[in-house]
């Protein structure tokens, strides 16, 4: 079964323009470009590599060196394209290319500010809502982002997930009942087989108590030419599937971007999206507008704006709060709710995701309750009287 996506009749062919393919790989034949192994294959983890592709700064350089044995540097060919080789701001290069910024700690920074590792009742598996589970399948991803909260895990082989944990991971799913959800995370899960995915989700399709799962995944925005037919066929026989992935800025939705949406939407997959608020890639609501009237067209509903967490080596990317509640007083009501992503903390210390909202309520008095609209309009609603 194959997707055929009619490009007369979908936005693509209006909105999605192709790009070109740097100099290094002007030559590569398309089958090759569109292969994910290859992409694979061919990801840029030195600054000799990289300086054939984009103009390098020597902050750059001197970020690399001294960070590269703490986080990869891992950049797939076809997000590389996405550069701009001259622009040292490119939000696509503040993404993947190490910044001195990376290299402060600040007194407040953690090394596990979401306390994952606490509330993990067996390795890889982090229990800490009552119905729903993080589950860590793998410590790869195509593309290793800057900006990643658990950069003290991600790419770090010495912390591999060994089949062993994969087994007490599914156990301890499959021994607590009240689990319903589970969110198939890492690393990205896509790093996986599909083999070994198929073999994760027809495990737990098995469990009754399980009703839903989510893969975590950035592939839809670094590889995806992963999301073959294959794969979308795959996911279609344990339905219902989630697909949780992580778009950060409108440059990012490319016409690849959108057919590897429409592969899994059109196999029946729910698609949403969790952007990370960063400073100097999206800190502005024009930007995250654009972003998520985009993902609308491709099928992707936006779910979450994260504020960015207090990892270690990621404070040059932390905004104000304000900057976050500007954003979603500037969505709100000016466009499609649809539009409109919940804005959360995530609480330092394990709380969980608490939502941050301009105040729209002005006064409660007995049944009164005072609001404002989007365009600060003042409205009372009146409860029913207790008679
Ligand atoms: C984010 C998260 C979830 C999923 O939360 P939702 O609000 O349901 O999307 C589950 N477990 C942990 C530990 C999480 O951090
Ligand atoms: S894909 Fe996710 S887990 Fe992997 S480096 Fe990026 S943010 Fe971290």
């Amino acid at each position: 079964m194959a997707f055929e996506i009619n490009t007369v009749n979908t936005v693509r062919a209006r909105r999605f323009a192709s790009h070109a393919k740097p100099g290094i790989w002007r030559d590569e034949p398309e089958t090759s470009w569109n292969s994910w192994i290859w992409q694979q294959q061919k990801r840029i983890k030195s600054m000799d590599q990289l300086r054939q592709v984009i103009k390098v700064t020597p902050e750059e350089e001197e970020a690399f060196a001294k960070s590269h044995e703490q986080f990869n540097m891992g950049i797939t060919p076809y997000y590389a394209s996405l550069i701009d080789p001259n622009d040292p701001n490119c939000p696509i290069r503040l993404q993947s290319v190490p910044k001195k910024g990376e290299l402060t700690i600040r007194s407040e920074d953690m090394e596990d500010p979401l306390a994952e590792e606490r509330d993990m009742p067996v390795p890889g598996i982090t229990h800490r809502y009552p119905d729903r589970v993080l589950f860590y399948t793998t410590h790869n991803c195509p593309v290793y982002c800057r900006h990643c909260t658990r950069k003290r895990k991600v790419a770090d082989p010495s912390s591999a997930t060994a089949n062993k944990q994969l087994e007490m991971g599914l156990d301890y799913i499959a021994s607590h009942k009240e689990i319903r959800d589970v969110v198939i995370s890492g690393g990205d899960p896509l790093s996986n087989s599909d083999d070994r995915l198929e073999y994760i989700l027809s495990r737990l399709r098995a469990m009754d108590h399980i009703e839903v799962f989510r893969l975590g995944t950035r592939n839809l925005v670094t590889l995806p030419q992963r999301i073959t037919d294959d794969f979308a066929k795959m996911l279609s026989k344990y339905h219902p599937v989630f697909v949780h992935t992580h778009f950060n800025h409108p440059k990012e939705c490319t016409q690849e971007a959108f057919d590897a949406c429409a592969r899994l939407a059109n196999a029946g997959c729910v698609i949403n999206n969790q952007m990370v608020l960063l400073k100097g890639v999206n800190d502005d609501w024009r930007i995250v507008k654009e972003l998520n009237h985009k993902l609308l067209m491709m099928r992707v509903r936006p779910y979450y704006i994260f504020q960015c967490d207090m990892s270690q080596g990621i404070s040059h990317f932390r905004t104000p709060v304000e900057k976050g509640l500007e954003i979603i007083e500037n969505l709100r009501g000016w466009t499609s709710g649809m539009a409109v992503p919940h804005y959360v903390i995530d609480a330092p210390g394990g709380g969980g995701k608490i939502p941050m909202l301009p105040k729209y309520l002005e006064k409660h008095e007995g049944r009164k309750w005072y609001l404002r609209n989007f365009k600060n309009e003042k409205y009372v609603y009146e409860e029913p009287a207790n008679d």
